[in-house]
């Protein structure tokens, strides 16, 4: 058959990609991928573009529902880019998450049979953020907020979204009462004109403490007084309100000048009973609830009894290896930003660590000098960004020998990668237990326990 765009052919969805698009297989062979389908799922599909071996298509209508199908709760799901998930139940998103971990192990990493765990499920599907980013807009009624399209730069306007705390919705309503009734306008990247950019907040929810940051392109608003004095009034719980100024024509969302408005720099909430401070440039997992339960499994896995020298590489804010340093001799963290050393320095003190030291540097340049300096820890923590480790930091972790290594991964692909090459190395991967922080989203973390073979 020889298909061209714009037509229409019957599709069943077998599977899906890591970012969340149903796949499905033409009697041809051709691999079309089709967003916000579901595995099971009976199609008409409308072909958009085609390649020689695949295509993209959209859902034309549907002939039979998958069983995991659900109506999807959102008027801005399908536009928006932050969930993909909101038309499948929640066991079946649980259960494309352990597949995607699943498939990345066997087909990457090249292990059969390596034992997984179920994904750990979010306590709280909905509403479960502590941090929202809103691009603000200019729409035919004033200024509004909203999310970015999916691989775009559009704002798509949106009244509630239901991944962040209902009280954000209020917060963007004052906001943009105020914008309005002061009469100043929103950035334009385009011309690089306007000046609200984005309203930045934060809760601490062990705290109750609210943080809300206006980025402007400029170094203020007119008028803050009148928005702290409205914020107030509804937020008895506003710690800080600070104008973060952005003049760049830049996509980076914060500027790196913080000016407090009202109240303090900062708000501090609580992780495994251990306290951090956030400012507005600080990194903080956006659930807390499942964080804690990601670095509880991550304890667990380090096992330490009280002797051991504690290596936590990309340690950001200090955050996986203070809530175990009470159970190690010693703690070493490796962060690469000098701020987030800062802050992880500053947080050892606010708890009351004393046996911990951060290095700002590169993981794999620390961990080679540590290892000449004849630093052997006995357990090390590994929690890097998605493009995972250097294969040369897989090669001096091995030659300090330690006995366990625990890999905090938000990419079950470049996971599965650096498994292998321990796994190469003697190192026996025990165990994967995949954690749904992100629920609606593709994303999901990774904790992997490996152990060193003995001689
Ligand atoms: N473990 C922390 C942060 C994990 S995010 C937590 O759970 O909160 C990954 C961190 O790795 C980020 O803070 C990032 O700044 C840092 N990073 C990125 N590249 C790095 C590198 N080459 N060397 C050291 N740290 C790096």
């Amino acid at each position: 058959m020889n298909l061209k765009k714009n037509d229409i052919i019957k599709l069943k969805i077998s599977s899906m990609t890591a970012q969340g698009s149903g796949v499905g297989r033409t009697e041809d062979g051709i691999v079309v991928f089709v967003p916000m389908s579901a595995v099971g799922d009976e199609l008409e599909v409308r072909l958009l573009k085609l390649k020689k071996t695949y295509a993209y298509g959209k859902i034309e209508s549907i002939i039979t529902p998958s069983p995991s199908r659900i109506e999807p709760d959102c008027d801005a799901f399908s536009r928006c880019g932050g969930c993909v998930y909101r038309h499948i139940d929640y066991n079946s998103e649980l259960e494309i998450k352990y597949n995607r971990v699943k498939d990345a192990a066997e087909r990457i990493g090249g292990f059969e049979g390596l034992r997984i765990n179920p994904t750990v499920p979010n306590d709280r599907v909905d509403r479960y953020r502590n941090k929202a980013q809103l691009p603000a807009c200019m729409t035919e009624s004033g200024v509004d907020f909203g999310f970015y399209a999916s691989r775009s730069h559009r704002v798509i306007p949106c009244s509630d979204c239901l991944l962040q705390p209902e009280s954000f919705n209020r917060i963007a309503r004052i906001v943009a009462e105020f914008m309005n009734a002061t009469n100043q306008t929103v950035y334009d990247e385009r011309t690089g004109r306007g000046k609200l950019r984005h309203l930045y907040i934060r809760y601490a929810e062990m705290t109750d403490e609210l943080m809300v940051c206006l980025v402007v392109n400029g170094n203020g608003l007119k008028r803050e007084d009148m928005l702290a004095d409205a914020l107030k009034k509804e937020f008895g719980n506003l710690k800080s309100l600070i104008v973060n100024s952005n003049k760049e024509n830049t996509n980076v969302i914060l500027g790196d000048k913080n000016r407090v408005v009202f109240g303090s720099d900062y708000i501090t909430d609580e992780l495994c009973g251990k306290k951090f401070k956030l400012s507005p440039l600080s990194f903080y997992q956006v659930n807390r609830g499942q964080a804690e339960k990601l670095y509880k499994l991550a304890a667990s896995y380090a096992d330490l009894k009280g002797g051991e020298v504690l290596l936590d590489l990309y340690c950001g804010t200090g955050t996986i290896g203070l809530t175990m340093a009470d159970r190690c001799k010693e703690l070493i963290g490796v962060e690469i930003i000098a701020d987030a050393v800062r802050d992880a320095e500053e947080n050892a003190r606010l708890n009351n660590v004393g046996n911990a030291r951060f290095i700002c540097s590169d993981a794999s340049s620390a961990a080679e000098k540590l290892r000449q300096e004849g630093i052997s820890p006995d357990v090390v923590i590994i929690d890097p960004p998605r493009k995972g480790c250097d294969s040369a930091l897989i090669e001096t972790i091995v030659s300090m020998k330690p006995e366990r290594v625990v890999y905090v991964s938000c990419d079950p692909e470049t996971l599965a990668r650096d498994l292998k090459q321990f796994a190469e190395n003697d190192y026996s991967v025990e165990e994967l237990t995949p954690v749904d922080l992100f629920s609606r989203t593709p994303h999901v973390e990774t904790v992997a326990l490996m152990s060193k073979i003995k001689e």
